[in-house]
């Protein structure tokens, strides 16, 4: 019950550009330095897929050729390119109009500083990057094609620290691309903001929302045989502490609770799902609202999870938790509950009935406790019980369909310690401080018409949501340190401009 490695058997193809008027002996440079460069990469420990470097580009047939292979390798999840020298970019087009993967333009150099002494017209001609990535930046940037652009040495560690991000970024779009949603239910009846296109949505992300009936879980539960339930209650046993009452007069309903996780796990994996919603109003005759089995989709499993028929919402949680692989932390559902007003202390509580996910680190060892729930008419739900861990500079991303477009909003939060002990709450809980402060944050998520459904992401923060969004092509609204309600509502309307005008479909 871990998660699978997102970045396993994935490549980032490196290519770097040249032109045949250099001669071999200078081409053998470029290529020996371009190893360097990459092996220097691949050993910083920084970047979690393999770069590859190809061979070096010198022709329009060439480059559209690497451009057509790497659009066409399901292996390779993004493209690197540099300029090592002078590489004149009307050769560059016909293969970036046939590129299909995200871009990224490196701006480095072999050399670290200028050879003060030993500078001549030879170094020039064979290290100007410098020169050649502004020919190579013009046409891509007249062509309109989105990238992540990068500057610096390729020793630095920040420059790896922002390819790294970029190629998370890229298994993110890898797993959206090809995710498949399993819907238990639709959209919780009269609700607006988890509501959207779902073609649109395959369309824009490539994430593929299906509906399976509720019944066919309820039979996938008749089926799941007694081993199967003792293993996941043996997994519960060692991640959690669970209620004493639960290994006792309530076993039962833990022995429920788990085998509705082997259920839902089970039509997953037998149909190929990596992110899952339900729907506490229509559970035919599942015995619980599932409460542990949809917070461990994320911890336990990486997938994506999100309640009340909310697709959206777990596609991001999908993403996040890929996106977030080996970090710290992760990503999971959340939703803005209660405000503490006391001047300086400012904060956001939010919590879910039951589905918010430990996986977003916990301050301690999760409880696996039983209480009633007030909605949906079924047996008291088993569910983890936790406070979410303090990390500074995480997020809260959420997902809105705003008619002619999706638009992503995230606000840059501080996760916090509550001040109290909460032990009256039932439920999973997380504190944050939203930057830049409660009533800047809230009074502009309101008039951007985010949800209350977020993904809350603690491993990977904004960088990668915004690389995301770009090779998405999907806007992305952000609330940070440096927001006003004022800047803030004229940038949604040049937004709004700018993708009615941008759109190219
Ligand atoms: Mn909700």
């Amino acid at each position: 019950m871990t998660m699978d490695n997102p970045f396993e058997g994935k490549e980032i193809w490196f290519g770097v550009g040249s032109q045949d008027l250099y001669g071999e002996e200078a081409l053998r440079q470029v290529a020996q330095q371009s190893r360097e460069i990459v092996d220097a990469l691949n050993a910083s420990g920084r970047i979690p897929v393999k770069l590859v470097l190809k061979e070096t580009l010198r022709s329009s047939d060439g480059v559209r050729r690497f451009m057509v292979d790497a659009s066409a390798d399901d292996a390779c999840i993004g493209v690197v390119t540099w300029m090592h020298t002078f590489s004149p970019a009307k050769m560059w087009i016909r293969g970036l109009e046939a590129l299909k993967k995200p871009l990224l333009q490196l701006n480095t150099q072999h050399h670290f500083e200028i050879p003060w002494e030993t500078i001549d017209m030879d170094f020039m001609n064979l290290n100007q990057a410098a020169h050649g990535d502004r020919e190579y930046g013009y046409i891509v940037t007249r062509l309109g094609i989105p990238r992540k652009i990068v500057v610096g040495h390729y020793t630095d560690p920040a420059v790896a620290d922002k390819i790294g991000t970029w190629a998370r970024a890229c298994a993110g779009w890898d797993a959206s691309t090809h995710m498949n949603v399993m819907r238990w239910g639709d959209n919780m009846r009269n609700v607006a903001v988890t509501e959207g296109d779902k073609t649109e949505a395959e369309r824009v992300f490539g994430a593929s929302i299906n509906t399976w009936a509720v019944n066919e879980l309820v039979a996938a539960y008749d089926a799941v045989k007694d081993d199967q339930v003792k293993e996941i209650i043996e997994d519960y046993k060692a991640k959690y502490e669970v209620a004493p009452s639960l290994l006792d007069t309530d076993y039962e309903s833990l022995f429920i609770a788990a085998k509705e996780e082997a259920a839902m796990v089970n039509m997953m994996r037998a149909n190929g799902c990596t992110a899952g919603v339900d729907n506490f109003e229509d559970l035919g005759a599942l015995p619980q609202l599932p409460g542990v089995a949809a917070q461990r989709f994320p911890a336990g499993y990486g997938w994506g999870f999100s309640a009340e028929g909310d697709w959206k919402t777990a596609v991001l949680v999908r993403i996040g938790n890929v996106m977030g692989y080996g970090l710290e932390g992760g990503a999971s559902l959340m939703e803005d509950y209660s405000y503490n007003f006391t001047p300086g202390n400012e904060m956001i509580m939010g919590s879910h009935m039951l589905e918010v996910s430990p996986s977003v680190g916990t301050i301690a060892k999760p409880t696996l406790e039983i209480h009633p729930l007030g909605i949906g008419g079924k047996a008291d739900p088993v569910r983890l019980v936790f406070t979410v861990a303090p990390k500074k500079d995480a997020v809260v991303v959420s997902l809105a369909d705003v008619r002619e477009r999706f638009r992503l909003l995230m606000n840059v939060v501080d996760v916090v310690e509550p001040l109290g002990d909460l032990k009256e709450l039932p439920c999973a809980r997380a504190l944050w401080k939203p930057e830049p402060n409660l009533e800047v944050s809230a009074e502009c998520w309101l008039r951007g018409g985010g949800s209350h459904h977020t993904c809350m992401t603690t491993s990977v923060g904004r960088e990668a949501w915004e690389d995301f969004a770009r090779i998405a092509g999907v806007e992305l609204a952000t609330i940070d340190a440096d927001t006003t309600p004022r800047a803030f509502e004229r940038e949604l309307e040049l937004e709004d401009v700018y993708h009615r005008l941008n759109n190219k479909h």
